[in-house]
C-alpha cells in the first residue's frame, strides 16, 4: 500500500491549476521518497528496532524543511498550503517522523519571525537545511496549558541569563541541536535559543509513550545553564506571546499530519473490506460497512479542507489562530475516530493487528499536545465572539 490517495492526487492537480506545476513536482517528488524510504521503514521505529535519525535527516536533506521558508535563508518561498501538504504524506508514512519534523520546523518559524537578523542568519539556514535539529522547550512538569505559570527562570548576570528549572515532554529532546526555551525573566516569559551541548543542560530519560514511539520525548533539566544574551529571541517578556504565535502555525500543520493518519487507516479499511468476506460477499457490500467508508471520507476531506484553508487564510496575512485551531480540533478528533472505525471494519483483526493499532495511537497524541481540543475550543469561540463584536 502507498502513501497517495486519489484526493491527495486531486489536490496535487488543484495545486498545479491554481498555482505553479512546481508545487505538484515537488510533493510528487517528497511523496515518491517518503514512499520509498519512510513508509517501510515506520513499523520498526514504532517497535523501537530502527531509529529515527536516519530517515528524519534523510527527508531533511530532500528539502522538507526548506518549503515554505524564504529563498534569502535558503529555502524555496513556496506556500504555506505546499508545506502542510507535505507533512499530510508524512503523516500517512510515518507519525512519528512528521511530528518530530513539524515541531523542528516550527522553531525555525518562530526565529524567521521573532528572531534577530543575525539569529536568522546564524541558525535558521542550518534549521531548515537538517544541519541542525530543533527543539521547542515550552511545557513544564506542573504547567502544560497555562504555560503562563511556567517556573523555569532565567536571570541577567552579566553578558549572559543563567537558566533554571525544567520542561517536561518536549519532542527531539536529547537530540537536537537546538532549543527554543521559554523561561521567565523579570519582565516576564521570554524565549531564547540553546545550543547544545551545554553544561548547564541534561535531559530525563525517553519517555514511554502510547504512541508516536519513533520519536523521543524527554524531561530538559537546566542547572545553572548559562548562555550568551544573544541567546535571547527578540524581545524580554515577549516570550508568551511568540510560543502562542509559533503555536497556531504548528496547530495547522498537525491538522494536516492527522489527516495523514487517517488517510492510511482508511485506505487500510477499505482494502480490507474488499477483501474479506462473510455471508458469501465481501463486507464492503454491507450497507453499514459502506456508512463507516463514506463517513470516513467525508470527514477525511473535511479536515483536508479545514487545514487547506486555515493555511490560505494565514498566507495570505489574516489572522487565523481561529481556523487553524478549528482544523487542529476538527482533524485530530476525526482521525480518533477513522482510526477506531479501521479497527471495528478488520473485527477480530483489527483487535490484534498491531499495524492498525499504531494509527490509532499515533493519533491519540494529538487531541493533547500543541495545545488540548478543551483549551482550543475555548480558544475558537473566544476569539469568533471577539470577531462578532
Ligand atoms: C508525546 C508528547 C510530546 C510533546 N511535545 C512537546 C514539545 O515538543 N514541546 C512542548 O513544549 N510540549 C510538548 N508536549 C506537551 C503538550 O503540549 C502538553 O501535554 C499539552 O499542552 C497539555 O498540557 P498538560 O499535559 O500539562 O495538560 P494540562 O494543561 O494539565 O491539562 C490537563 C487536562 O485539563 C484540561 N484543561 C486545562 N485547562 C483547562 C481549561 N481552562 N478548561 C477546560 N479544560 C482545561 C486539558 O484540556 C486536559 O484535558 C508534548 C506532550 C506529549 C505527550
Amino acid at each position: 500500500m502507498g502513501i497517495y490517495s486519489a484526493e491527495h492526487r486531486r489536490l496535487m492537480e488543484i495545486f498545479q491549476s491554481a498555482h505553479h506545476q512546481e508545487y505538484s513536482e515537488l510533493l510528487s517528488s517528497l511523496g515518491s521518497f517518503m514512499e520509498k524510504e519512510i513508509l517501510p521503514v515506520s513499523p520498526r521505529l514504532d517497535t523501537g528496532e530502527a531509529s529515527i535519525a536516519k530517515p528524519r535527516k534523510s527527508l531533511l536533506d530532500q528539502g522538507m524543511g526548506l518549503i515554505a521558508f524564504p529563498e534569502e535563508y535558503g529555502g524555496l518561498g513556496l506556500p504555506f498550503s505546499v508545506y502542510a501538504n507535505a507533512i499530510e504524506l508524512l503523516g500517512t508514512a510515518d507519525a512519528s517522523i512528521a511530528l518530530s519534523v513539524e515541531i523542528h520546523n516550527a522553531v525555525a518559524e518562530g526565529l524567521l519571525r521573532f528572531g534577530s537578523e543575525e539569529q536568522r542568519k546564524r541558525y535558521l539556514n542550518r534549521i531548515i537545511a537538517g544541519k541542525a535539529l530543533a527543539s521547542f522547550a515550552l511545557t513544564e512538569p506542573a504547567s502544560g496549558s497555562d504555560s503562563g505559570t511556567m517556573a523555569t527562570t532565567a536571570e541577567r548576570k552579566g553578558g549572559e541569563y543563567v537558566i533554571n528549572g525544567s520542561k517536561m515532554f518536549i519532542t527531539n529532546a536529547g537530540e537536537a541541536d537546538l532549543y527554543l526555551v521559554f523561561a521567565k525573566t523579570k519582565k516576564g516569559p521570554s524565549c531564547f535559543l540553546l545550543q547544545a551541548p551545554n553544561p548547564g543542560l541534561r535531559f530525563g530519560g525517553d519517555l514511554k509513550k502510547l504512541g508516536m514511539r519513533g520519536s523521543k520525548t524527554s524531561e530538559v533539566i537546566f542547572s545553572d545553564c548559562r548562555v550568551p544574551e544573544e541567546s535571547l529571541v527578540g524581545e524580554e517578556g515577549k516570550g508568551g506571546d511568540y510560543a502562542k504565535e509559533i503555536l497556531h502555525g504548528a496547530r495547522i500543520v498537525v491538522a494536516a499530519l492527522n489527516v495523514g493518519i487517517a488517510q492510511i487507516a482508511y485506505d487500510k479499511s477499505l482494502a480490507y473490506a474488499k477483501a474479506r468476506r462473510a455471508f458469501g460477499k465481501p463486507i464492503s457490500e454491507f450497507q453499514l460497512i459502506r456508512e463507516k467508508i463514506a463517513d470516513m471520507k467525508t470527514e477525511i476531506n473535511a479536515g483536508r479542507l479545514l487545514y487547506f484553508y486555515a493555511s490560505r487564510v494565514k498566507e495570505l496575512g489574516g489572522a487565523y489562530a481561529s481556523e487553524a485551531s478549528q482544523a487542529k480540533v476538527f482533524a485530530t478528533e476525526m482521525s480518533l475516530r477513522a482510526c477506531d472505525e479501521a479497527i471495528q471494519i478488520h473485527g477480530g483483526y483489527g483487535y490484534t493487528t498491531e499495524e492498525l493499532h499504531r494509527h490509532w495511537r499515533d493519533a491519540r497524541l494529538l487531541t493533547i499536545g500543541e495545545g488540548t481540543s478543551e483549551v482550543l475550543r475555548m480558544l475558537i469561540s473566544r476569539r469568533e465572539l471577539a470577531r462578532s463584536q
